[in-house]
């Protein structure tokens, strides 16, 4: 088993430190990638915090990752040595179950295994990007388009699917009117995504610091949501709405905004539950709804929109090092808007 050097959590309080870890042996459907960058997520800090459940150390996270094959099985078909990928949150599935069958493998009714923190089909817990290499099965790696800068491209196999699979679920195009709620990792991508699409887009911040970046990025509005006037002056305005937060917000007020047939959709998760009033519904006979990622047809989709539309993540590029800063700068929303890290500075 090759052992490579990695980027690693040992505690759930302490910070992430260099370690070695080992990778499985290239099996006849594996693919070896060599690592050349990995977005930080803030699922990544969750998981290692233990704040979605206990987790075994040392633990490997990153489900951002983009690199070059340097090996493949013999049996590898989809793939070939120097091509450049891309891994997201999910690394197999059961193959199955009616979600897999389905073609929407990211809702395995089994369980789909994920790229870090989750038990592997051989039983070891995987082990994620902040590492310069990954073996992964061939059918769960993508092809990143030579025309998505590859320093950038990382943050599209978690914030750009995340955000392209609603959008695309619920059909947005030119004519629908779509806000963005929240202007952080996946709220950016979203906007950059929903104004390709041909939609109208409004951003819903809390303030209106990152305006200019919203408007430049593709938004067509930008509204504080402090401001109680915004929420008078958009009432039944929005087909879709992306809720990108990740903290409580008043849910019946964000509703409100939705015109006939509209759909709240929330692909941020607050820990705590959030009080749907069922009125809030009746009204233009709206809906609520969540959405998590993306099949693997789709994030292949999504990487080929995202180069044939130039879209690319905003991103801040940083050495491994750094990881534990990045992190707290993650926590006090202090990026613009995802960092990615070198995976050189781990070599
Ligand atoms: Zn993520
Ligand atoms: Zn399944």
């Amino acid at each position: 088993m090759p052992t490579v050097n990695a980027f690693a959590a040992t505690s759930a309080s302490g910070p992430l430190s260099r370690t070695t870890i080992e990778r499985r042996d290239v099996g006849t459907k594996d693919v070896l990638i060599e690592i050349a960058y990995s977005g930080i997520c803030h699922s990544d800090i969750h998981t290692v915090r233990g704040e979605w459940g206990d987790i075994t150390y040392p633990q490997v996270v990153g489900h951002e990752i983009v690199g070059t094959v340097t090996e493949v099985g013999s049996e590898v078909t989809l793939h070939k040595v120097g091509d450049r990928v891309g891994v997201g949150c999910m690394v197999n599935s059961c193959r199955e179950c009616e979600n897999c069958i389905a073609g929407e493998e990211q809702y395995c009714l089994n369980g789909n295994t994920g790229t870090y923190a989750s038990v592997d089909r051989d039983g070891t817990i995987t082990q994620g990007g902040y590492s310069t290499h990954i073996v992964v099965v061939e059918d769960f790696v993508l092809r990143v388009p030579e025309a998505i800068p590859f320093e950038k491209a990382a943050p599209l196999l978690c914030a750009g699917i995340t955000t392209y699979s609603p959008l695309a679920h619920w059909k947005v195009g030119p004519g629908s009117r779509v806000a963005v709620v929240g202007m952080g990792g996946l709220g950016h991508m979203a906007v950059k995504i929903a104004h390709a699409m041909g939609a109208e887009v409004t951003v819903l911040s809390q303030s209106l610091s990152k305006q200019e970046d919203g408007l430049r990025l593709g938004a067509d509005h930008y509204y504080a949501t402090s401001d109680p006037a915004t929420f008078d002056k958009l009432k039944n305005t929005f087909d879709l709405i992306v809720n990108s937060v990740s903290a409580k917000i008043d849910i019946n007020a964000y509703l409100s905004l939705l015109r006939l047939d509209g759909t709240l959709v929330s692909v941020g998760a607050p820990p705590e539950p959030l009080p749907v009033q069922v009125f809030s519904l009746f009204g233009n006979r709206r809906s609520f709804a969540g959405s998590g990622i993306g099949s693997i047809r789709e994030t292949q989709e999504m990487l080929d929109f995202c180069a044939e539309h130039g879209i690319a993540p905003e991103t801040e590029l940083v050495a491994a090092d750094y990881i534990n800063e990045a992190y707290e700068r993650v926590l006090a929303s202090d990026v613009r808007y995802r960092f990615v890290i070198d995976a050189a500075t781990l070599a």
